[in-house]
């Protein structure tokens, strides 16, 4: 017997969250059954940001919620498959398999405002958009992504990628191509240094700078002339990946494939004129591999030892951060639970950013009670 919808009068925001993240009895029903289990609502939801977590809840939402508005802020007319992006960085896809229009996603009955948020007003539960207009909400989702701090490397800028021998795969599918460019020279070249980097933070993709570290080594190896290359990995930490097998596997396979592996370093600043890198040193013991090729420099940076490496290729990670708009919120530096329970975030110092009840982070952990 097909079980009855599931009408309230009011949703919660418990109720929300479970339809958003398919946790609700409904996804364990076959599809029939599913249809079936909407919730009617007044609710005005609006979401912020409509890549694929956006996207995805605006389409989960549309298909569970009868009445209420949901409205989606995103600024872009096209979606980007960032997963593609080693691809093309690798020469294995071409730029335009990454790209498909937003339109082709967004759920009938969702408006779609073109447009940026500049602010959070949590308390008085409001949205203020770039172009000035307001937007009033019952329940928020902030999808925005996650920030680049190119910038926190001295001398660095996502307009350099592609030129000088740098290469970063995080910034657009532009900065991808254009990494596929800086390697192809480097690989014509026919010699020299490669370095890859990772970011002394969460990022968006802890795999990006492992797999184009791969891809590139199989196109080393595949050029017949892999002993002309040297291949450096720098990491800020002990670990390459955080889960143990896959990182014992990586470093057993960086360590076949001729990988000189350096830990506790981040890549403090690059002189893309002269192709030198500097590292700093960032964790409480160094563990160095006894065939590292990276030369020691005398000065230090902050406090912390440093070194200074050449190179033909650099693979650049940026930091990554919480995205400033949603930091410089009132209510979450105001440091205390809304309406009494509060999800942190874990792209920022947990203390330092509660997040209101109505307020949901895509990349939020939550309390244990929810
Ligand atoms: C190179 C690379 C490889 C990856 N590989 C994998 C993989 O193999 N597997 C995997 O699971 N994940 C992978 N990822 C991670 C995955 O792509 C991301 O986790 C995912 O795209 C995050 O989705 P999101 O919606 O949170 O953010 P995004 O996709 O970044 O979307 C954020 C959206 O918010 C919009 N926006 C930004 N600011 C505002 C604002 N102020 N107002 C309104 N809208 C705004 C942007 O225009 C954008 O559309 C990879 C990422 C990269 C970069």
């Amino acid at each position: 017997m097909q079980k009855p919808p599931l009408w309230t009068q009011k949703v919660t925001r418990r109720e929300l969250l479970k339809v958003g993240s398919g946790l609700s009895i409904g996804s364990l029903l076959p599809l029939s059954a599913v249809s079936a289990n909407t919730l009617r609502t007044q609710a005005r939801i609006v979401i912020l940001g409509g890549g694929a977590a956006g996207m995805a809840m605006a389409n989960r939402l549309a298909n569970r919620l009868r009445g209420g508005t949901i409205t989606l802020v995103e600024p872009r007319e096209t979606h980007h498959y960032q997963p593609g992006w080693t691809l093309v960085a690798s020469g294995v896809w071409n730029a335009d398999k990454t790209m498909r229009p937003n339109a082709q996603f967004l759920p009938r009955g969702v408006n779609w405002i073109r447009e940026h948020a500049a602010n959070i007003d949590a308390d008085n539960k409001r949205v203020a958009l770039a172009n000035g207009a307001t937007l009033e909400y019952d329940f928020l989702i902030v999808a925005t992504g996650i920030q680049l701090n190119y910038h926190l490397i001295d001398g660095m800028s996502p307009a350099l990628v592609g030129q000088h021998g740098i290469g970063s795969v995080y910034a657009s599918i532009e900065g991808a191509s254009r990494t596929h460019q800086a390697i192809q020279a480097w690989l014509n070249s026919g010699q020299g240094k490669g370095i890859f980097t990772a970011a002394p933070t969460p990022v968006k993709c802890a795999g990006a700078p492992l797999k184009m570290t791969f891809t590139t080594l199989s196109r080393l190896e595949a050029s017949g002339q892999r002993d002309a290359f040297n291949v450096d990995y720098m990491a800020p930490g002990t670990s390459l990946f955080s889960q143990p097998w896959v990182d014992e596997f990586v470093k057993q396979r960086f360590d076949e494939q001729g990988v000189n592996r350096r830990h506790h370093y981040r890549l403090s600043a690059i002189d893309p004129q002269a192709k030198q890198a500097e590292f700093t040193f960032v964790g409480p013991e160094s563990e160095f591999t006894s065939h590292h090729q990276l030369r020691e420099a005398e000065f230090r940076r902050e406090g912390q030892p440093t070194v200074i490496a050449d190179y033909d290729f650099i693979h650049v990670v940026p930091p990554h951060e919480c995205p400033r708009f949603c930091q410089t919120e009132r209510a979450y530096r105001a440091r205390r639970p809304v309406q009494g329970r509060v999800a942190r975030c874990r792209y920022s110092h947990p203390a330092a950013h509660p997040l209101p009840r109505s307020v949901w982070h895509w990349r939020c952990d939550w309390c244990p009670d929810h």
